[in-house]
């Protein structure tokens, strides 16, 4: 079935609009923080199941499910069947309040068990279900009128970048979902931390994102007067987590047009005219980009006209820069990150795009990094 998405806007009409048409089993998708999200009320098995048809989403990939912000504790989740009420440890739920009073409403997904009331096509048959509390007052009005939560992955078709302003979702979805709430540019541009809780509280971290590893440490600390609370990171040690985890999938948020990363610093080396980075990007783009006419460039900062002309210089091609922050600032990085892929990947001129990824793994840099890295069909 093909018919036009409706473009809804958040004043009177268009949120009574988007919430018959959720209450009615129908997809909308909505403005977050984070990015935008693809909207259905979760505890209707079978509208969660659309969400998989509309994104071309593998049923084992399970949705995130966002809560209204009166729901601000274990104890509450749990009355309002988003968590088990028997499955819980003490210590579980002490680290879980203590992550919801310093994170919450914000970009941190708490991945623990689930309550029997949450569909199993939600969690993808996992015991656990990832509850978040999006901090977007459009998300916010539509589930304290609902009183229901929404399960809502990236508004997206599968594997490819998500959307983070409302034109986005129309040129992924466009005839696939009733509406989209235009709710303007999302604020954090990257999606949401990812933590599970275990039994005895300790933590892993299955996505790095919005709510950064630092703040996450420094808050359980501050919360909980402890720094004995373990924090694993599978993602650093290689380990497989792919099942609990999609969004760790190695092929994630990815243009159309190869994407190749590049070393930190690679356009400073090459305005410093460094003999052995201009053979590397001239060896890259006759290998990975033979016959373009224009390349695009990708970088976390600085200015995009020094970038230009360096790259240019190396390269003897034209080539369109994007600079993530020109000043430096990670949170307007982060917030750029995916806009800038896509304008990248939908400007016909450009054949293929090269990128740099930041130069530490500090702070929100490490959620950018693992972005361009899943993004990237290799790294060089
Ligand atoms: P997105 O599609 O960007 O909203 O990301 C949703 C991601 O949340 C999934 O790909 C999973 O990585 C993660 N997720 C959701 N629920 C769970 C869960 N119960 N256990 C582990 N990860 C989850
Ligand atoms: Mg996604």
């Amino acid at each position: 079935m093909t018919r036009k998405t409706e473009k809804l806007f958040p004043d009177a009409y268009g949120l009574d609009k988007a919430i018959a048409l959720l209450n009615a089993g129908e997809l909308v998708a909505i403005p977050t923080e984070t990015v935008y999200g693809l909207a259905a009320v979760a505890l209707n098995a079978n509208a969660a199941a659309g969400i998989f048809a509309a994104k071309e989403r593998p049923s084992f990939d399970p949705l995130i499910v966002h809560v209204p912000r009166a729901w601000q504790s274990s104890a509450d989740l749990i009355a309002a069947n988003i968590f088990s009420a028997t499955k819980m440890g003490l210590k579980q739920k002490t680290v879980i309040d203590a992550l919801i009073r310093a994170f919450w409403p914000g970009p941190l997904t708490i991945v623990a068990p689930k309550s029997e009331k949450i569909p199993d096509v939600v969690t993808s048959g996992l015991p656990t279900v990832g509850a978040r509390m999006p901090d977007h007052p459009v998300a916010q009005v539509l589930l304290q009128r609902l009183g229901q939560p929404l399960a809502a992955p990236s508004a997206n078709r599968f594997g490819r970048i998500s959307p983070t302003t409302a034109d986005h979702v129309i040129d992924e979805l466009d005839g696939r979902i009733a509406a989209v709430l235009d709710g303007g540019p999302c604020d954090v541009g990257v999606e949401s931390t990812i933590v599970a809780v275990g039994q005895d509280g300790s933590l892993t971290i299955l996505r790095p994102g919005g709510v950064t590893i630092e703040s996450l440490r420094h808050a359980l600390t501050f919360e909980l007067h402890s720094s004995m609370i373990a924090i694993n990171f599978p993602a650093t040690t290689g380990e497989s987590i792919s099942v609990q985890a999609p969004g760790m999938m190695a092929s994630h948020y990815a243009p159309r047009k190869g994407m190749f990363l590049m070393q930190p610093g690679t356009s400073v080396r090459l305005a410093r005219r460094d003999d052995a980075a201009i053979q590397m990007i001239k060896d890259t783009v006759s290998r990975q980009c033979a016959g373009a006419l224009r390349i695009g460039y990708l970088v976390p900062t600085g200015s995009p006209e020094l970038h230009q002309k360096s790259v240019e210089s190396a390269l003897g091609i034209p080539v369109t820069v994007k600079s993530l922050s020109p000043k430096g600032d990670m949170v307007e990085a982060a917030r750029n990150l995916f806009g800038a892929m896509r304008s990248l990947d939908d400007d016909s001129h450009i054949s293929c795009i090269l990128a740099e990824s930041c130069p530490d793994n500090m702070g929100l840099a490490f959620a950018i990094n693992d972005r361009l890295k899943r993004a990237a069909s290799r790294s060089l």
